[in-house]
């Protein structure tokens, strides 16, 4: 089942640890956002991306360690 990724972008602090643990999905751009190759939306404020089933345990990592929760994964 592919997954809806949101990132809240105003709460994030642009540490770096979604990218970092999850290349595949993730890139800093000023703040964290989802990458083209997955990207369905973008504004400063809010990232939205669909992954596919097999980066599920990489974004679930991401939204994990991210320390202000600004990484949400819903199944779509
Ligand atoms: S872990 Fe959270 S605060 Fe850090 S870059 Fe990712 S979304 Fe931003």
């Amino acid at each position: 089942m592919p997954l809806r990724v949101t990132v809240d972008r105003k709460a994030c602090l642009a540490c770096g640890a979604a990218p970092s643990v999850c290349p595949d999905v993730f890139v800093l751009d000023g703040k964290n956002r989802v990458v083209d190759k997955y990207s369905v939306s973008l504004t400063d404020a809010v990232s939205v991306g669909e992954v596919p089933d097999e980066l599920g345990e990489c974004v679930k990592k991401a939204a994990e360690i991210c320390p202000v929760s600004a990484i949400k994964v819903a199944p779509i």
